[in-house]
């Protein structure tokens, strides 16, 4: 029989396959403490059990994490981990170090369907979804490295995740979903809520249900005041085009001053940077709690935009922030790794193509 990864399974699942094993169902919560709270990476090491017991589980079950196959640091201290998972499929993550918080950006598919054209993932064709092991997983692996095990009550490196990285969030919902009910369990890896956020390029019906059963924060990657515009920098606008997409904002579950949506608009050189677009984004958004993330645009090999003047960044955000919302710069971190917004890609993917084109030259 082949054995089936412990780590992402969600509590109802282990609680039905515990009966099956015969096994007591206090023992769920022992075994939850030891993965998620101590972050254990064997059943010896689970001391509470008796030997039967932990017989039963390894006979049944492995706790396997995502291979780390690469690493790196930029000089700004953001670190790159390429993980390898059992098939050889690869995705990144990305730890932010920052002064009040540590944030993991983390990967929801290796590849995307998406071709947003700004974007280095939207380059690479979608392989396929990640399990909620894997995703749960790339958390558990930076926790290694940090060795933030078990669970600190104060100040953590990973108190912050953003779904930012490879992916579209909400076209894997069910393992995501069962991935931030892991991620946020107050028993194990016990992550708040509010810090986590998923990133979408506007999966409209599936909003208000991420809302309503995840509560965590959302971001939404607008980029584009037009429908026209939009069209062509997130191609997924020809379904949703903005008017939904911001109507299905507006009903997003439990929106208040202090639980804002973030509008992502990546700042394109003479593409969507004028004063006027920065006027009409206020408009549009007009009674949505909100706060604007400016991000200016991290060029990859190939990229067909420019990045938008420190002039044309500040005088958008002069606008946006005399319109009464938050309109942080977001600060390019780890560009020298390719690690900032955008940038990532499967590094096996990038060595195979270059291989490929010097091969042809
Ligand atoms: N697929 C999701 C989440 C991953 S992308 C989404 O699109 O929202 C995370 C953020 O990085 C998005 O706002 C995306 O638009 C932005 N992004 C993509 N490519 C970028 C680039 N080259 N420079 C800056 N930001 C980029
Ligand atoms: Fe996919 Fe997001 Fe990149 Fe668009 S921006 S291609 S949705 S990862």
């Amino acid at each position: 029989m082949t054995k089936i990864n412990i780590i992402g399974q969600s509590r109802e699942a282990l609680n039905a396959q515990f009966v099956e094993l015969g096994l007591p169902s206090f023992r769920v919560q022992q075994v939850w403490n030891w993965l998620y709270h101590h972050g254990v990476r064997n059943f010896d090491a689970m001391t509470n059990i008796a030997a039967p017991g932990r017989e039963i589980l390894s006979n049944f079950y492995t706790i396997e994490r995502p291979h780390v196959a690469q690493a790196q640091a930029s000089t700004d201290g953001t670190q790159k981990w390429l993980l390898r998972f059992s098939d050889n499929q690869e995705a990144e993550t990305v730890h932010i170090p920052e002064v009040d918080r540590g944030t993991l950006c983390i990967s929801s598919q290796v590849g995307c369907t998406l071709t947003c054209s700004f974007c280095h993932t939207g380059t690479q064709m979608l392989v396929r979804n990640l399990t909620s092991a894997e995703i749960v997983g790339q958390v558990m692996v930076a926790r290694d490295v940090f060795n933030e095990w078990p669970t600190p009550i104060g100040n953590r490196h990973i108190s912050n995740v953003v779904l930012m990285g490879m992916g579209e969030p909400l076209y894997n919902y069910e393992n995501v979903a069962t991935a931030i009910k892991i991620l946020t369990d107050e028993k194990g890896i016990n992550l708040s809520k509010r810090k986590i956020t998923l990133s979408t390029s506007g999966v409209v019906p599936m909003i208000e249900q991420c809302g309503r059963d995840l509560g965590v924060s959302l971001a939404i990657s607008l980029h584009a005041v037009t429908d026209e515009l939009r069209n062509e920098l997130v191609p997924l606008n020809r379904k949703y085009p903005i008017k939904e997409l911001l109507e299905a904002c507006r009903q997003y579950p439990n929106l208040s001053n202090a639980r804002r949506i973030t509008f992502e608009y990546v700042m394109l050189k003479g593409v969507n940077d004028s004063v006027a677009e920065a006027r009409k984004l206020v408009q549009l958004i007009k009674g949505i709690p909100a706060k604007i993330n400016l991000i200016p645009f991290n060029p990859w090999p190939g990229s067909p935009y420019e990045c938008s003047t420190p002039q044309a960044i500040s005088a958008f955000a002069e606008v946006v922030y005399r319109a009464g919302y938050a309109s942080p710069v977001r600060t390019p971190r780890g560009r020298d790794i390719l690690a900032a917004c955008g940038q990532l890609k499967s590094e096996s993917m990038r060595q195979r193509k270059s291989k490929c084109s010097s091969e042809a030259a």
